[in-house]
């Protein structure tokens, strides 16, 4: 049993009340009932004692009122006095003697109350006794003698015993003459007949009560009640008794008596007789009503404290129970589970408890939910800010790569690899579209993208795209398209358009769930927007310098990119080992074509030579419009002849140009050209290109339409 419960606490509490008040009375019933039990049973042999005691009183007082009357005083003269005067032998004595002793023995027939009676002198001598033998016996010693000359006196005998034939007291009573003198002292012996009776009489004591005299050399005086006990009992010897002779007292107590019993006894010292009476009877039965008593009362108290007990252990239950369910409940609420209710089952403070914590538990629980609810509403916001910083670094990023990109095109193909970095969980694809009406081209794809889904996908873009142009809505809104399912797997194509300022630069796919797109809208967006004004930043920028080395009205570079480019490309030579061919033509008697056909005529003429040369001989050369109707050729590592045979095969394709003109074919026209090799005729720009001019000139002057080589340096 753990003493840590309070339902075990309460157990003990309750049982010690119960039994420790149970114990104390108890005891002290029984303790006051064993000692009243005992001052009654005292009591009572008290009375019994006071009974015995005038018993013995009176036949004491019978005794001597007996004895004195036993010589009248008329008759000592003729009794006693001859008896003391005159010789034994003489017939005044006998007769004396013959008469006194008549009378002696009618009293002892009489009153029954003697054994003997016999008369002493006063020198203690035995002048007649009722038993012959005991005449002319001395009694001087005896203290019944000596006490009887002066008065009446009554002495138990120390020496007789209970056992003994003789009775324990002796009564002497002095004889006096008519001047009252004593002459003689008559002695009588008593029966111990009266004296057993009145003491064997049981008087109230029950069946083991019983009266006996002690002398004072602890003889026993008279029979024991239990007489028929075959042990013959001379003495008693009890530790009270030694005292009550000693000081001549009386005394009570429990002890054992002469054949060992428990017995309660008093004992009482009297004096007149100079012995004891003792007046005992058997503790067990002295105490047997007290110990019907106790015994009941035992049961009664076993049973009490029992009813207790039970009374107790519901007690305790019913107060432990309550508080131990409260306490599973709340180690069950502490363990986490704060959905649980304790419950309330009494109208009491345990229940006032119960109820009490679970409102509390409901308020934690409440409290719980918010800061739940409020951690999550962090972590949603820390997420989104997280997300939010990754998109800002994904752009950023973005926005540098798209930087540092030389041209359009470097740019439109970096994109494709940064947006896979950027949406590396979706399928994408990036198209580039030069305008409205024109042919998406695809740039490039990546993830699980499935391009036949982008073919059949980016016709509803297109539509959607031109929708946006149609209504001059330049904040062209992303569209969902093409929703399919693959794999069991739901996914949705975002087409998202890359338009600035009217200019469409091509569009953005991503595939993806439908709720992943959801959540990347706004990413997209902003990369798409990112993304349009990358693009068209260097579609600008290339415009510009398109427009900046082109010479518009031929379409060829201007004189400003040959000088640019030369330069390099001699460096490079230089380090290759390797020829660089500059060849000039000029278009013969062009001013001819202005004066006759017109300006515009002039200008036609030099737009179809651009178109040709760029059609025809732009690959593997660089064109460029060097004046008026002059232009420049530079090509690369050609041998002289080669330089020479390509010159010859440009003026021949020149001079059969068709070259039209408001619906009229304009006269063909002839070319004069001049060659120069690097490192052959110049190291630098301006020595090979005028080395090429001078070969011109020299062309010019032999007859134009002819192809010359420059001269050696
Ligand atoms: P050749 O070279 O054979 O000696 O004779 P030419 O008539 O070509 O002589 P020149 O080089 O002096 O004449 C060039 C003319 O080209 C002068 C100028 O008016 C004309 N010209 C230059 N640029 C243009 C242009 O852009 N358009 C037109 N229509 N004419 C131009
Ligand atoms: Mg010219
Ligand atoms: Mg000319």
């Amino acid at each position: 049993m753990r003493m840590g419960t309070i339902r075990n606490r309460l157990l003990v509490a309750f049982v010690l009340l119960v039994l420790l008040p149970a114990a104390l009375i108890g005891a002290s019933s029984v303790y006051f009932g064993l000692r009243n039990a005992q001052r009654q049973v005292i009591n009572q042999l008290q009375s019994v004692a006071t009974l015995k005691e005038e018993q013995i009183e009176d036949w004491l007082a019978s005794l001597r009122v007996h004895l004195a009357a036993v010589i009248y005083p008329y008759q000592i003269v003729t009794l006693v006095e001859p008896l003391l005067a005159e010789e034994r032998t003489t017939l005044a004595y006998t007769e004396a003697a013959a008469a006194l002793r008549l009378q002696f023995d009618q009293m002892i027939a009489t009153t029954g109350l003697f054994e003997e009676v016999w008369l002493l002198d006063t020198r203690g001598y035995t002048l007649l006794a009722t038993n012959r033998a005991r005449e002319g016996q001395v009694h001087v010693t005896q203290e019944y003698f000596w006490r009887g000359l002066e008065g009446t006196y009554t002495q138990s005998m120390a020496s007789t015993t209970a056992q003994g034939v003789t009775s324990p007291v002796v009564v002497a009573h002095p004889v006096r003459n008519a001047d009252q003198q004593v002459v003689a002292v008559v002695v009588g012996r008593a029966s111990a007949q009266k004296l057993n009776a009145i003491m064997l009489q049981s008087a109230g004591l029950g069946e083991t009560g019983e009266t006996y005299l002690v002398g004072p050399s602890t003889l026993l005086l008279t029979p024991s009640r239990f007489a028929d006990r075959n042990t013959p009992i001379l003495r008693i010897q009890t530790p009270i008794l030694d005292d009550v002779i000693r000081n001549h007292t009386g005394h009570s107590g429990l002890y054992k008596n002469y054949y060992g019993d428990p017995v309660i006894g008093i004992y009482r010292w009297l004096g007149a007789l100079q012995i004891v009476l003792i007046a005992e009877q058997a503790q067990a039965e002295a105490f047997q009503a007290t110990y019907a008593v106790l015994w009941v009362n035992t049961v009664v108290a076993l049973f009490t404290v029992l009813v207790a007990l039970v009374v107790a252990l519901f007690m305790a239950r019913s107060i432990a129970k309550p508080l131990a369910n409260l306490a599973n409940t709340a180690t069950q609420i502490a363990a986490g589970n704060l959905e649980l209710h304790a419950p309330i089952e009494r109208n009491d403070e345990v229940g006032a408890l119960a109820m009490a914590f679970n409102r509390m538990t409901a308020r934690l629980h409440k409290l719980i939910l918010d800061r739940e609810s409020h951690i999550s509403d962090l972590e949603e916001a820390e997420a989104k800010l997280a997300r939010d910083v990754a998109e800002q670094q994904a752009l950023s990023r973005l926005s540098n790569h798209l930087q540092r990109c030389q041209s359009l095109e470097e740019a439109y193909h970096t994109s494709v690899t940064l947006l896979r970095d950027i949406f590396p969980a979706c399928a994408g694809a990036l198209y580039r579209q030069w305008s409205a009406a024109g042919a998406p081209q695809l740039i490039g794809a990546w993830g699980d993208a499935q391009s036949l889904q982008f073919q059949t996908a980016h016709s509803e873009c297109l539509k959607l795209i031109n929708q946006a142009h149609a209504s001059h809505n330049h904040a062209l809104p992303a569209a969902k398209q093409g929703a399919f399912t693959l794999n069991g797997s739901h996914y949705e194509t975002l087409c998202v358009p890359l338009h600035v300022s009217g200019e469409s630069l091509g569009f953005l796919q991503i595939q993806k769930d439908p709720d992943a797109l959801q959540d990347l809208a706004s990413l997209i967006s902003r990369v798409a927007d990112l993304l349009a004004l990358a693009l068209s930043n260097l579609q600008l920028r290339e415009n510009l310098r398109e427009q900046a080395i082109r010479d518009p009205l031929t379409g060829l570079f201007n004189r400003r990119y040959a000088n640019e480019v030369l330069g390099p490309k001699l460096e490079v030579a230089q380090h290759t080992q390797a020829t660089v061919v500059v060849l000039l033509f000029d278009i013969d008697y062009f001013k001819r074509i202005n004066d006759t056909l017109g300006h515009d005529a002039g200008d036609a003429t030099l737009r179809a030579v651009g178109r040709m040369l760029n059609s025809q001989f732009a690959h593997g050369a660089i064109v460029c419009r060097f004046g008026g109707e002059e232009v420049l050729l530079i090509m690369d590592n050609l041998s002289r002849d080669a330089a020479l045979q390509r010159a010859e095969q440009l003026r021949q394709a020149l001079s059969q140009l068709v070259i039209e003109h408001n619906g009229t074919q304009l006269p063909h026209i002839t070319v004069s050209m001049g060659v120069a090799l690097y490192p052959e005729h110049g190291t630098s720009h301006d020595e090979l290109v005028n080395a090429a001019d001078q070969a011109l000139y020299r062309a010019k002057s032999a007859g134009r339409n002819q192809v010359f080589l420059a001269e050696c340096v």
